[in-house]
């Protein structure tokens, strides 16, 4: 069992070059519930030259026996699923039962689907019948640094190292600071893989350190990350001078366009997506967007629905929702709320503070705005909290206009009984996905953004060229 304090390099846990403790809190009752080492530039260098030193030869190694490790992987991720649903529901404050179906869940089913992609993809292929010489050789970019958030973390890390192990990159993850314990959870699963040593390295850090110490680094061919829009531009500028490759999922700020002619549940479906994860979702549908003749009714619905949403703390069994992960979220969320309210927004479930019968822990109210429009900064900013802001539409030019009115343009939502109609806006939306009447996307869908939500596409066969350069032969003789 690995020490917190340590970081995994070169197939060892090593203790950090300069000590520097950094508290993790357990956002259920602020107290703190481990330790961990933030590092510093020579560990980074240190696990840089381990994945660099280890790439040319983990790349040459058949895709068989790669994909008998992923298989393993599995195997293993799905053992110690107990101990990853409490690392997750410790650190962030998902309730435990939500961390051992989606949170864990989600890590296991994009390793499946990973093992689907790999199965059948083609590194090697034609350019055409018109080109029988030609070549098009798909190969590993080299060393990735994976920097992820704390908000889905096994979603993020599996997203990424597995693709990325699988087409022959050797990497170094930097998992949030807030939320680093499922990550070493997920390093001892990759011990006892056993990748070759220096495949996979580990080390705890915060975005001003490690993330940019790896930002930077002339060995590092690769940044793979998710996190906010703020994180992801100053990464993208420290990754400029060296020309790497950012592969970039950031926030969103998602409508959910509901017509007068939804299915009944469309409004309260949006309502508990939207608060799910305590808000914590980057494609939370957090602007509601109801046409006018559906909308006194869906305002009802939605404030009935937000004032039975429960709330308990992380290790309770049920389904309630569970804290937001720090107090600096806490503080912003509130601070949100009450710029809704000061914009004149109609505040017809939650409010300020925190919910009743709570005095401790970072608990925000189930909280939904009426008579909001498109310009209040509530429907601008992703306030990443269980805030739903609602918003009136007469035609669906208008309701069309309004989603797209927005810097972000990750994932959509359209509800309506008329296919027609659903098919029209979503070809209008500008977004990486859009989500017909609840349905949710299938194996190995792509998961990305238009516009300042990200560059990348993660899952399936899409995450698996993310991490590959392409080598165009001429001159090639069987
Ligand atoms: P964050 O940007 O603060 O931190 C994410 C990671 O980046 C952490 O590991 C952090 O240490 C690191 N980091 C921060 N500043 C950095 C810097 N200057 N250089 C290098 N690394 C840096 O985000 P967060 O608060 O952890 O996560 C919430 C955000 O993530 C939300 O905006 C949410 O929408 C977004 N998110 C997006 C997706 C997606 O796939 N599109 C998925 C989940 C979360």
């Amino acid at each position: 069992m690995a020490n917190n304090r340590q970081f995994y390099i070169n197939g060892q846990w090593l203790n950090p070059v300069v000590a520097n403790d950094f508290d993790v809190i357990n956002p259920s009752n602020e107290e703190v519930c481990a330790t961990i080492s933030l590092g510093s530039q020579a560990d980074t260098d240190a696990a840089v030259a381990a994945a660099k030193a280890a790439f040319p030869a983990w790349a040459a190694v058949p895709h068989a026996e790669k994909l008998s490790l992923l298989k393993k992987l599995l195997e293993e991720y799905n053992k110690r699923a107990d101990d990853m649903a409490h690392a997750i529901s410790l650190e962030m404050g998902a309730p435990i039962d939500l961390a051992k179906t989606s949170q864990v869940g989600a890590g296991s089913w994009h390793i499946n689907n990973f093992i689907t992609a790999f199965e059948s993809f083609k590194f090697d292929r034609m350019l055409g019948d018109h080109a029988p010489n030609d070549r098009i050789l798909m190969e590993p970019i080299g060393v990735c640094a994976m920097i992820t958030p704390w908000n889905w973390p096994m979603n993020q890390v599996t997203l990424k190292c597995v693709p990325a192990i699988a087409v022959g990159c050797t990497m170094v993850l930097k998992p949030s600071e807030i939320a680093p314990l499922s990550s070493i959870v997920f390093t001892e699963i990759m011990d006892a893989v056993g990748f070759p040593d220096g495949v996979y390295n580990m080390v705890n850090g915060d975005g001003v350190g490690v993330g940019t110490q790896l930002s930077v680094h002339p060995d590092v061919d690769m940044v793979s990350f998710t996190g906010s829009t703020r994180a992801g531009t100053l990464i993208t500028k420290a990754a400029a001078d060296t020309v790497k490759r950012v592969s970039l999922e950031l926030g969103g700020k998602g409508a959910n366009i509901i017509f007068a002619d939804a299915d009944e549940n469309a409004v309260k479906r949006g309502v508990l997506h939207c608060m799910q994860n305590s808000g914590q979702s980057c494609n939370a549908p957090s602007r509601m967007m109801v046409e006018r003749s559906a909308y006194d009714a869906a305002l009802k619905t939605a404030a009935e629905v937000a004032n039975s949403v429960k709330l308990g703390p992380a290790d309770k069994e049920g389904r309630h929702i569970g804290p937001v992960v720090s107090q600096l979220q806490y503080n912003k969320i509130q601070d949100l709320i009450k710029i809704g309210i000061d914009e004149g927004a109609r505040l017809i479930a939650g409010g300020l503070g925190r919910p009743d019968g709570f005095n401790r822990g970072y608990f925000v109210r189930p909280t939904v705005f009426a008579d909001v429009t498109n310009d209040m900064e509530i429907a601008r900013q992703e306030i990443f909290g269980p805030v739903l802001s609602i918003i009136a539409f007469d035609t669906e030019e208008d309701a069309l206009e309004m989603a797209n009115d927005t810097v972000y343009g990750l994932t959509n939502y359209v509800q309506t009984q008329d296919h027609a109609k659903a098919k029209r806006c979503t070809r209008a939306l500008r977004s990486g996905m859009v989500e017909i009447n609840g349905t949710s996307r299938g194996a190995g869908a792509p998961f990305g953004g238009y516009k300042q939500s990200g560059s990348g596409r993660e899952g399936g066969v899409w995450g698996i060229e993310d991490f590959l350069e392409v080598k165009s032969v001429s001159g090639w003789k069987e």
